[in-house]
């Protein structure tokens, strides 16, 4: 199965683990290639090339902080970099998964806790994303990550979920400025996942995933599974009119 100048091309970051892993490989399965991003773990991402490759697609892992602004014009230029070594000018999709959360209520967040919320969740997308577009093909798809967490209110997620607010609004607003491109910006929120997110608290802590898994319809928590089909089929031409969306994945998390 070798890449050709119509193979499509996704870039997914932080797809070192979890979500955004899931989504580079269900991308791969359904015949994308893929840039993806990490932050700290440079062998992780380097196996899911590995995998990726595997399934007959291109891959390249390239370093990202998002929470750094200053560096995504030189992000840019490597994506460009990597392009160009493929034979191509431009990717067709963006995928804004990469983050952390911060557990803390309002009474205790911190303004470094909080700033840093604002640069990773926030800052982030508003920012990469214009830096990205010039890369991109008319016609494009971009798809953002909120949470269920903007639905429901859980205590310690107030600065987290504040920030996932503002991205779902930003969905719409890219939506708006983008349609004369024919870009399609949708925003998936994904319910309690098992992945390292939180310290893999939902994976992890058996009380918490109990909880979880008593106030979900489909009665257990997400699995990373759950999440990158979704993401991949919002990317497929299947799904191309749908436009300015709030997609929520969480099997019915507090109905
Ligand atoms: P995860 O398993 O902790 O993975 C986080 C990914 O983001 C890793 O690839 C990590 O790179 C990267 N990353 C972390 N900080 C970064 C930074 N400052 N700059 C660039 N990359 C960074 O988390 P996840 O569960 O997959 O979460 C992915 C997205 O889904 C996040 O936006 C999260 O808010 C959202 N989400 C998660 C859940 C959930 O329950 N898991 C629910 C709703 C929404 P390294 O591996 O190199 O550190």
């Amino acid at each position: 199965m070798h890449s050709t100048p119509s193979t499509p091309i996704a870039l997914v970051t932080g797809a070192s683990r979890g979500l955004g892993k899931n989504t580079a490989l269900a991308l791969a399965r359904q015949g994308t290639d893929v840039i993806i991003t990490y932050h700290s773990q440079a062998a992780t991402a380097h196996a899911v090339v590995a995998e990726i490759e595997a399934l007959g697609r291109r891959a390249v892992a390239l370093q990202l902080d998002v929470g750094t602004s200053s560096s995504f014009a030189a992000f840019a230029e490597r994506v460009s970099d990597t392009l160009h070594s493929w034979g191509r000018m431009h990717f067709d999709a963006l995928v804004n998964n990469a983050g952390t959360g911060e557990h803390a209520g309002l009474m205790e967040t911190t303004e470094a806790q909080f700033d840093a919320m604002v640069a990773i969740h926030l800052k982030s997308v508003f920012f990469l994303t214009p830096k990205l577009l010039p890369l991109m093909v008319d016609g494009g798809r971009i798809v953002n990550l909120s949470s269920g967490l903007t639905r429901f209110a859980l205590p310690g997620y107030v600065a987290y979920a504040s920030m996932k607010g503002a991205v779902e609004v930003l969905t719409r607003y890219m939506a708006k400025e983008l349609g004369s491109r024919g870009i399609a910006v949708n925003v998936v929120a994904p319910g309690a996942i098992a992945t390292d997110f939180g310290g893999g608290a939902v994976r992890d802590n058996a009380q918490l995933n109990a909880v979880i898994a008593g106030n979900t319809a489909l009665g257990r928590v997400g699995e990373p599974d759950d999440i990158g089909g979704v993401i991949a089929s919002l990317l497929s031409p299947a799904n191309g009119w749908v436009n300015a969306q709030r997609i929520e994945a969480s099997g019915g998390m507090f109905l």
